[in-house]
C-alpha cells in the first residue's frame, strides 16, 4: 500500500478524527443485532489512544437522508463501543459546531469523543466541501477505517481529506487493503477463485480483472445455470439470464485461452418452486427438467470443490452457491465454508452471505480474512479504485540517504571543524537525509553542535546487551543517551577483523531496535567470492540471517548498505550498473521474505569508494536510495560537494 497509515502518524497530543463503519444491524426495537463492525475498529481506536493521540469518531448508521432521526442516533453504539474498548467515551449529539467544537477543544490525551451519525446532514452524501471543511476543523489528522464506505465519495470519506494535512489508513482499511488488494494480485499459487451469487452480470467485471491471475474458478449459486445453459445444458425453470448467455461463453472461451480452468456443477439440489416448502430432491447430472429449478450445489460438486481447495495456496470466495437464505438450500454454501476453513490456503472472503455462512458455521477464527466490505470489496476486486482510498495521503518516496563513516579517523579539534564545516555548507538541504557517524569519542560533540540541525548522526558499531560486565563494549542505551539516531551494523570492517558473524549481527540489530536506534546494516562479498560469481549467494544468506526474526514493522526502520568489500577503501568502486544489478536482487530478497510493498520502501544504500564525481551517476540507479561513503566524507569540501550533488538529484 502506497499510502500513508494510521502508525506512521505521530499522534501524541494530536487530534485524530477517524471514519469507522458503526453502521450496525438494528431490530425492530433499534437495538444492536451485531457489534462485529464496532469491535472490528477497537485496534485503529487504541493505536491511537495508547499513543497519546485523542480519537473523534464518525460514523453513519442507518439511511437517515439528512433528518435528525431518533433511532438512528449513535447512543447505543456509544454504549456497545464502552464496552469493547473497556474505556469511558464521550458521545456529542452533533457532529459539527461550535458546541462539538468546543468538547473537541477539552479532550485529553487518550480521550475519545463519538460524534453523530454524520448522514443527519444532506451534505454527507452530498460531499459539500463547507461540510467537509468543517469536520476537518475538528482534527489534526484524519484516518479512514471505514473501507466498506470508501466507495462512496462522501464528506467524511473524501471531501474532508482535501482540508487535513495528513489522511491515512486505519488497520482495519490497510487489512481489507493487504489481503482483497495485494493477496489477489500477487496470489501465492495455486489462485483458486469460487464464485457464486444469482448473477453473471455481477460478476462480469470480477472475472475480467481477474482471469489472467487465476488458476481455477468454481462456480456455483443461480450464475451457474445461465453458464451451464449457454453450453446448451438444459436447465429446467432455473434462473438464467437469457441476455447473458453470449457473456459467459466468452467468459469460458477465455479461461480456456488462458489455460486457466473454471469448474462449473456436475450435480445440483432441484426444487418444484422457489420457496423454503417446495419439494427438492438431489438432480445426479448436469441437466435440470423442466418444472424444475436448481437451488443448491449437490454432493458430487460439492466433492469435485473440495480436491480444488485442497490444492489451492490462496482463496478468494464471493456469493453462495445456492439460495442461502432459505434453509433447506444452504448446505452447499455452508460446506464449503468448513471446507475453507480447513484448508492450508490464504482464505480471503468478501461477500456477505458468503461470510454469514462463515459466522453460521463458527469458523471465523480458521479463515485469513473476512473482508468487512460489501459493495466496496466488490468494486476492489474488480480493480477499480475506491475514492476513499485514492483520497489518502501518499506515503513519501525513498528519500536519499547519505551517511559518513568515519571509521577510526580524527582527533577532537579535527572532528569539530569537520561537524562545523559541512553543517555550515549544507544547511537547508531538505531533499535529502545526511548523518555522520563519527568515532564513540565524538558522539558527544555532535550532540551538542547538531543539536538544531536536521543532520542525525550515530555509531559505527554497538553490542547488544544493554548494560553490564562487557569490558571496552558500548550499549544501543549508551547511544541512545547521547541522542544517536543510526548504528551502523555488520560493517565489512567489523566481519574481517573482529568476526562478527550473522547471528551475533542478528542479535545487535534486534537491541538496536528495541532501543529505538535505527540500523545500518551492511552486507556485501569479497572479490573472491564475485570472482566465484557467489556474489548474490553470499548477500542473500547475509541477508537472511541478519533479518531473522525481524517484523514487517521493523524492517521499515533498518537501511540496507551493500558494500562490496573489494570496493571499500580501495578507490575500485563497482560500476552504478553492477551495483544496480545487487540492489535489485536485494530488494527483490525483501520482497520475498516480506512483501513487495516492503521491499519497495526500504531504503538501500551503496557503500565503496563513494565521492563526489560517481555519486550522480550511482544514485540515478533506481535502486540506490543513497551513499554510505568512508574517505570521502572525512573532507569538508568534497563531503559536502558530495551532499550538494545529491540534494540537487
Ligand atoms: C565505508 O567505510 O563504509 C566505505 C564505503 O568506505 P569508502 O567510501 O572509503 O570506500
Amino acid at each position: 500500500m502506497n499510502k500513508l497509515s494510521v502508525r506512521d502518524l505521530d499522534v501524541k497530543g494530536k487530534r485524530i478524527l477517524i471514519r469507522t463503519d458503526f453502521n450496525v444491524p438494528l431490530d425492530k426495537k433499534g437495538e444492536i443485532i451485531d457489534i462485529i463492525r464496532i469491535t472490528s475498529s477497537i485496534p485503529t481506536i487504541k493505536n491511537v489512544i495508547d499513543r497519546g493521540g485523542r480519537a473523534i469518531l464518525i460514523s453513519h448508521l442507518g439511511r437517515a437522508k439528512g433528518e435528525v432521526i431518533e433511532g438512528l442516533r449513535m447512543n447505543k453504539v456509544a454504549e456497545k463501543l464502552e464496552v469493547a474498548l473497556g474505556k469511558k467515551i464521550k458521545k456529542l449529539n452533533d457532529c459539527i459546531g461550535t458546541s462539538v467544537e468546543m468538547s473537541v477543544a477539552g479532550m485529553k490525551d487518550g480521550d475519545v469523543i463519538l460524534l453523530e451519525n454524520v448522514r443527519f446532514y444532506n451534505e454527507e452524501e452530498d460531499n459539500d466541501p463547507e461540510f467537509a471543511q468543517k469536520l476537518a476543523k475538528l482534527c489534526d489528522y484524519y484516518v479512514n477505517d471505514a473501507f466498506s464506505v470508501s466507495h462512496r465519495a462522501h464528506a467524511s470519506v473524501v471531501g474532508v481529506t482535501k482540508f487535513v494535512s495528513k489522511a491515512a489508513a486505519g488497520l482495519l482499511m490497510e487489512k481489507e487493503i493487504k489481503y482483497l488488494g495485494q493477496a489477489v494480485q500477487n496470489p501465492k499459487r495455486p489462485f483458486l477463485v469460487i464464485l457464486g451469487g444469482s448473477k453473471v452480470s455481477d460478476k462480469i467485471e470480477i472475472f475480467k480483472h481477474l482471469l489472467h491471475k487465476v488458476d481455477t474458478f468454481l462456480i456455483g449459486g443461480g450464475m451457474a445455470y445461465t453458464f451451464l445453459k449457454s453450453q446448451g445444458i438444459l436447465t429446467g425453470d432455473s434462473l438464467v439470464e437469457k441476455d447473458k448467455l453470449d457473456v459467459a461463453n466468452e467468459i469460458l472461451e477465455n479461461v480456456k485461452k488462458n489455460h486457466s480452468k473454471i469448474i462449473l456443477p456436475v450435480d445440483h439440489i432441484i426444487a418444484d418452486e422457489f420457496s423454503k416448502t417446495a419439494n427438492s430432491r438431489v438432480q445426479d447430472e448436469k441437466s435440470i427438467p423442466d418444472g424444475w429449478r436448481g437451488m443448491d450445489i449437490g454432493p458430487k460438486t460439492i466433492e469435485l470443490f473440495k480436491k480444488e481447495i485442497e490444492k489451492a495456496n490462496t482463496i478468494l470466495w464471493n456469493g453462495p452457491v445456492g439460495v442461502y437464505e432459505l434453509p433447506q438450500f444452504k448446505n452447499g454454501t455452508i460446506a464449503l465454508a468448513k471446507l475453507l476453513a480447513e484448508s492450508k490456503a490464504t482464505t480471503i472472503i468478501g461477500g456477505g452471505d458468503s461470510a454469514a455462512a462463515i459466522h453460521d458455521s463458527n469458523v471465523e477464527d480458521k479463515i485469513t480474512h473476512i473482508s468487512t466490505g460489501g459493495g466496496a470489496s466488490l468494486e476492489f476486486l474488480e480493480g477499480k479504485s475506491l475514492p476513499g482510498i485514492e483520497a489518502l495521503s501518499d506515503i513519501e518516496g525513498r528519500k536519499i540517504f547519505i551517511a559518513g563513516n568515519w571509521k577510526m579517523n580524527t582527533l577532537q579539534k579535527d572532528a569539530r571543524i569537520l561537524i562545523n564545516g559541512i553543517k555550515e555548507k549544507t544547511d537547508g538541504f531538505k531533499n535529502i537525509d545526511i548523518a555522520f557517524i563519527p568515532p564513540y569519542t565524538h558522539l558527544f560533540l555532535m550532540q551538542d553542535i547538531l543539536k538544531d540541525s536536521n543532520i542525525k548522526f550515530g555509531a559505527q558499531n554497538m553490542y547488544f546487551e544493554e548494560k553490564g560486565a562487557y569490558t571496552g563494549e558500548i550499549s544501543p542505551l549508551m547511544l541512545k543517551d547521547l541522542g544517536c539516531t543510526y548504528v551502523i551494523i555488520g560493517h565489512s570492517e567489523r566481519r574481517k577483523y573482529f568476526n562478527e558473524n550473522d547471528e551475533l549481527l542478528n542479535k545487535k540489530i534486534k537491541s538496536a531496535l528495541k532501543h529505538g536506534l535505527f540500523p545500518i546494516y551492511c552486507v556485501g562479498e569479497t572479490q573472491e567470492e564475485r570472482d566465484k560469481n557467489l556474489h548474490q549467494k553470499v548477500v542473500e544468506k547475509q541477508l537472511i540471517n541478519g533479518l531473522t526474526g525481524i517484523t514487517s514493522d521493523e524492517i521499515k526502520k533498518i537501511t540496507i548498505a551493500y558494500e562490496p568489500v573489494w570496493a571499500i577503501g580501495t578507490g575500485k568502486n563497482a560500476t552504478p550498473e553492477q551495483a544496480e544489478e545487487m540492489h535489485k536482487f536485494i530488494r527483490n530478497r525483501i520482497s520475498v521474505i516480506y512483501d513487495e510493498e516492503i521491499s519497495s520502501n526500504v531504503r538501500i544504500q551503496y557503500g565503496g569508494s563513494v565521492t563526489s564525481e560517481n555519486v550522480a551517476d550511482i544514485l540515478k540507479q533506481e535502486n540506490i536510495d543513497g551513499a554510505l561513503v568512508g574517505g570521502a566524507s572525512l573532507k569538508i569540501d568534497t563531503f559536502s560537494d558530495l551532499l550538494k550533488i545529491a540534494n540537487n538529484l
